[in-house]
């Protein structure tokens, strides 16, 4: 009822110039004209009705906005998948729901080549493609999210037998591997899957979530493609993952160091060079000496970077030896995962140029076992290297097994006993045998021959007796830093600049 007029009907509208039209009727049908009051309240009616209409449209895009919002913080833009925001959160109520459900990780091997290579737009192209992938493999109640990068994660809710979930996994895990076609090529990536399984003490989801992490890492390690998370694991891996990032930044900070230990030519006792052996210093803690370190950066790819650190160390002290008037030859350590890297020998010829450095200072050891395993492949490899005009020495030798028939075509330049024969040729007869058979193996070959491991006088004799070329030995020296290395050297006799190396060692 408005005032004095009954009304029955109004009819409100916004015509096209937005202005709001009020008709108003009363039930003896009589449309009079309207007073003064009338217009006032009518007015104040019409502002009011303006008023409400606004603030629908405001609700409205409000409602839109915040809609939106809502998609972009629990959704990845790129894929349009759920994002680790929603995936944690639905993971977490499903949960608390008593479910028993199954979480994967997913990482995508080689993205970063494909982004190098390709470019980002196609990496991206790629990642929307491994999305969809997922999402024709999964399950409908499955829930797939994308975390970043190329890390996913799968809520699975649609199996939870262990060999159900297993063959989901591989599923994924195969889709993912399968040929990308981008940028007019093919392209092939692999994928590393963890899985991690609800059980009573992973009730809440960040846990499950880490747990599958360490499952895929674990996968990604032992190339398995996928692995389930075992408590054992969680274990050895948090310090593992510990240890890469303190070496990751050790090798980046340049805190290795590099020990010495002396080569000597056994008939003279003059020191032809040295061998470096790397350490790595903590603060407040046990330096930790290479068996501990080395087989993590090679199975990490930190051993690239910790190379190079050693290489470059190596050559800029041959450099600073050779100015001091002494040609010390300096003999570093490869790993097998070294030899894969395409550029190495032109690498090493390149810093040689730069320092000054003749290459024939500087030589490269590789185990017997990393030579051997795949000798036809390696083959190449270390012809390549020694063409630079670098020393070869296969290390350890004597406990793999070599062919006499490849040993003959390498382009090796030394053989180093293995140090278990020398420590044990005096009272083991069949060690004797063996450290005979390599100096005179190596001598028919025309190699040099190095005994490692001398730690006694009566060692020295016997080898000394049989004919061996070098040694090496805590007799001798233990591996030192490089000023305690030069002051044992300033008493010693040692090989001085341009020595035919030869002379020094008959
Ligand atoms: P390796 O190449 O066989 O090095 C010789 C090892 O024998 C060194 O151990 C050395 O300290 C030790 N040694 C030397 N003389 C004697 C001796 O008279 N008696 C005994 N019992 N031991 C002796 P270290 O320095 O702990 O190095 C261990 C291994 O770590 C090396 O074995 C090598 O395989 C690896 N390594 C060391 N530095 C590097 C590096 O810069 N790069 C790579 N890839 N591996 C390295
Ligand atoms: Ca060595
Ligand atoms: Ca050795």
């Amino acid at each position: 009822s408005v005032g004095h007029h009954e009304v029955i009907a109004t009819a409100l509208r916004v015509d096209a110039s937005g202005i709001t039209v009020l008709i108003v009727a009363d039930r003896s049908g009589t449309i009079r004209s309207f007073d003064d009051a009338d217009v006032t309240l009518l007015t104040t009616l019409a502002v009011h009705a303006t008023v409400v209409l606004r603030n629908v449209n405001l609700v409205d895009s409000l409602r839109a906005e915040s809609e939106r919002n809502e998609e972009l913080a629990t959704h990845d833009p790129l894929t349009g998948l759920p994002n680790r925001t929603l995936i944690h959160a639905e993971l977490q109520s499903q949960l608390d729901l008593g479910e028993r459900l199954a979480v994967m990780l997913i990482d995508l091997d080689r993205f970063k080549e494909v982004n190098d290579t390709l470019g980002h737009q196609n990496g991206d192209l790629l990642l929307i493609e491994a999305g969809e992938r997922m999402s024709q493999t999964v399950g409908p109640g499955d829930m797939i999210a994308r975390l970043g990068g190329d890390e996913f994660a799968v809520l699975v809710r649609s199996v939870t037998t262990e060999s159900d979930l297993i063959a989901l996994a591989e599923a994924i895990q195969q889709s993912l591997c399968r040929t990308y076609e981008l940028a007019e090529a093919e392209i092939e990536i692999g994928a590393s899957v963890g899985v991690s399984i609800a059980t009573d003490d992973s009730s809440d989801a960040a846990t499950m979530l880490r747990q599958a992490d360490v499952a895929m890492y674990a996968a990604k390690q032992d190339r398995l493609g996928v692995e389930f998370y075992t408590a054992a694991r969680d274990k050895h891996s948090r310090e593992r993952l510990m240890l890469v990032a303190q070496l990751r930044t050790a090798i980046e900070g340049h805190q290795l160091e590099m020990h010495y230990q002396p080569l000597v030519a056994l008939q003279t006792g003059i020191v032809t060079g040295a061998e470096a052996l790397v350490r790595w210093p903590r603060q407040g803690a046990p330096t930790v000496m290479p068996d501990e370190f080395i087989y993590v950066a090679e199975n990490t790819g930190l051993i690239r970077p910790l190379t190079q650190l050693v290489l470059r160390t190596c050559v800029a002290q041959a450099a600073t030896w050779q100015n001091q008037g002494r040609a010390l030859r300096l003999s570093l350590n490869l790993s097998p995962r070294n030899l894969l890297e395409a550029n190495l020998a032109a690498q090493i010829a390149d810093l040689l140029r730069h320092a000054g450095v003749p290459p024939r200072l500087i030589q490269l050891e590789m185990t017997e076992s990393t030579v051997m395993s795949d000798p036809a492949a390696t083959i190449g490899i270390l012809r390549k290297l020694r063409s630079t005009g670098v020393g070869l020495a296969i290390d350890d030798f004597g406990t793999g097994h070599s062919s006499l028939a490849y040993l003959t075509t390498l382009p090796a330049t030394e053989l180093k006993i293995d140090k278990s024969f020398v420590s044990a040729m005096l009272t083991d007869p069949a060690s004797r045998t063996v450290v005979r058979s390599i100096i005179d193996l190596g001598r028919n070959l025309g190699l040099e021959v190095l005994a490692e491991g001398i730690e006694t006088e009566a060692q020295l004799d016997a080898l000394r007796e049989m004919g061996c070329h070098l040694g090496q030995g805590y007799l001798f020296s233990r591996p030192v830093p490089i000023a305690q290395f030069d002051r044992w050297l300033a008493a010693h006799p040692s090989v001085a600049a341009a020595p035919p190396l030869m002379d020094a060692i008959r």
